[in-house]
C-alpha cells in the first residue's frame, strides 16, 4: 500500500508561471518622447509622472526622462512627488494637487516645489514653514479656464498679495505660475488662444505684487504639439512621453505591450452563448480561447463584442462579456496550442491592437487604458 498524499508543510511560495500576463515597458520609447519634446519645446520640459508614471512605473520614466532632455519632474500628490525625488536627487519637483492639510513639511523636506491654489492653501502653507523653518518653494496656480484646479481670476489679486506678504515674511519663495488649458487638442479655439493671455496677465498681476516668477508654465501635451505661444518657461509632459497625442498631430512611440498566454481552447456548435448574459451567441461551430485577463487587469468591460487581440497573427474578435479575470476570444477554424501567447496590445508595428485601438473600442482615451492596467499584471521593463 503507498503512503497516504500529503500537503507538504509549507507550500511554496512562488507558482507564477512563465507565461502569465505581462505588460512590457520599453523605455527607449519614452526616451525617443523625450528627445522629441525637449527639441520641439521653446523652454524647458517637466516629466510628468503622475500616476505611476501614467502606468509605465515612476521611477523608471522620471530616469529615462531626466536622461533624455526634461529638466523638471511633476506630479499631483507629495507622495508621488516624493518618490519622484527618490528617482533623482537634484531635479526640480513639482506637486500641483493637495487638499490643504497635506504635509507641507514633508514635502519642503525633499525640496518639492508646491503648487498654491488659495488663499487658505496658501495660509496652511505659511504655518508649516512657520514651525519647521522651511522656506518653501511656490507655484502660483491660475485657473486658465477648467473652472477645475486653480485660482478663480477674482481670488488672484488677494492670493498674490498674501504670496508677497509670506515671501516678506520668509516663509515662501514664489517661483513659478501655472495654468493649464482645457481644449489644447483643439486649436484654435478660445480657451486656448485666451489661456496664454490670461496666465501673462496673471503673471503681470502678480509682478505688480512685487512677485517675481521666473517659470511660467501653461501647456501639457496637446498645446506643446501645436501651439508654440503657449510653450513659455516649461511645458509639462506626461501623455506625450508614453507616446499619446491628443492633438492626432504627431507620430510618438508607444512602451506598451501586453500579453497573455491561452490557457483552454475548445470548439463549439453553432448556438452557443459565451460568457456572462449569453451577449454573444455564435452563428456558426468555431474555435474559442480563454485568456486569463479581464477587467480588473484593465481591460475595460466596455470593450467587451469590440475588442480584438492578436492570436498567431491574426486579429480575433472578443465574444461575450469580458469577466473580471478572464475573456474569450473567436479563433474561427485555426485552433492553436494552449500556451500560445496572445498579444492583447502593443505598439502595432507587428499589427497588433494598440491602445488606441482598445481605447476606441471602449468609449475612451488612451490615457485611461494605460493608466489602468492592473497590479497583479507582472511588469517587465526593459
Ligand atoms: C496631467 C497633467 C499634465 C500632463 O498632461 P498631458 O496631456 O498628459 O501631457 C500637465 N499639467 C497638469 C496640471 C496635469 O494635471
Amino acid at each position: 500500500m503507498s503512503a497516504p498524499a500529503t500537503c507538504p508543510r509549507q507550500p511554496p511560495r512562488n507558482t507564477t508561471g512563465t507565461h502569465d500576463p505581462v505588460l512590457e515597458i520599453d523605455l527607449s520609447a519614452v526616451a525617443a518622447n523625450t528627445r522629441h519634446f525637449a527639441h520641439t519645446a521653446g523652454g524647458e520640459v517637466l516629466a510628468v509622472v503622475k500616476a505611476d508614471g501614467f502606468g509605465h512605473g515612476l521611477d523608471g520614466m522620471a530616469r529615462t526622462a531626466l536622461a533624455n532632455g526634461a529638466t523638471w519632474l511633476g506630479a499631483t500628490s507629495i507622495a508621488e512627488a516624493v518618490e519622484a525625488r527618490a528617482a533623482d536627487a537634484d531635479a526640480p519637483v513639482l506637486s500641483w494637487l493637495n487638499p490643504v492639510d497635506a504635509d507641507v513639511t514633508t514635502a519642503c523636506g525633499h525640496r518639492i516645489d508646491l503648487a498654491v491654489p488659495s488663499g487658505r492653501h496658501l495660509a496652511a502653507v505659511v504655518e508649516a514653514c512657520t514651525r519647521s523653518g522651511y522656506r518653501a518653494r511656490v507655484h502660483l496656480q491660475l485657473d486658465t479656464g477648467m473652472a477645475r484646479d486653480g485660482a478663480a481670476p477674482d481670488e488672484w489679486p488677494e492670493l498674490t498679495a498674501a504670496a508677497r506678504r509670506a515671501e516678506n515674511a520668509g516663509h515662501i519663495t514664489v517661483v513659478g505660475v501655472m495654468g493649464h488649458l482645457p481644449r489644447a487638442g483643439e486649436p484654435g479655439l478660445p480657451p486656448n488662444t485666451t489661456g496664454p493671455q490670461e496666465l501673462l496677465h496673471g503673471v503681470e498681476m502678480a509682478r505688480q505684487a512685487g512677485l517675481r516668477p521666473s517659470v511660467r508654465h501653461l501647456a501639457a501635451t496637446a498645446a506643446t504639439l501645436t501651439d508654440p505661444d503657449t510653450h513659455l518657461d516649461m511645458v509639462r509632459i506626461g501623455a506625450g512621453l508614453v507616446g499619446i497625442d491628443p492633438s492626432g498631430s504627431t507620430r510618438l512611440g508607444s512602451a506598451l505591450r501586453l500579453t497573455a498566454p491561452v490557457v483552454q481552447v475548445r470548439r463549439v456548435p453553432a448556438g452557443t452563448g459565451i460568457g456572462y448574459g449569453h451577449t454573444h451567441v455564435t452563428d456558426r461551430a468555431t474555435t474559442l480561447a480563454l485568456l486569463p485577463i479581464g477587467y480588473a487587469d484593465g481591460l475595460p468591460r466596455a470593450a467587451s463584442n469590440r475588442a480584438q487581440v492578436m492570436v498567431a497573427s491574426r486579429w480575433c474578435p472578443v465574444l461575450g462579456m469580458i469577466s473580471m479575470d478572464q475573456l474569450v476570444v473567436d479563433l474561427g477554424d485555426q485552433p492553436v496550442d494552449p500556451d500560445t501567447e496572445a498579444v492583447v496590445f502593443g505598439p502595432g508595428d507587428d499589427g497588433e491592437p494598440t491602445v488606441d485601438d482598445w481605447a476606441h473600442w471602449a468609449g475612451t482615451i488612451p490615457h485611461e487604458i494605460v493608466t489602468g492596467i492592473g497590479h497583479r499584471v507582472r511588469r517587465s521593463i526593459r
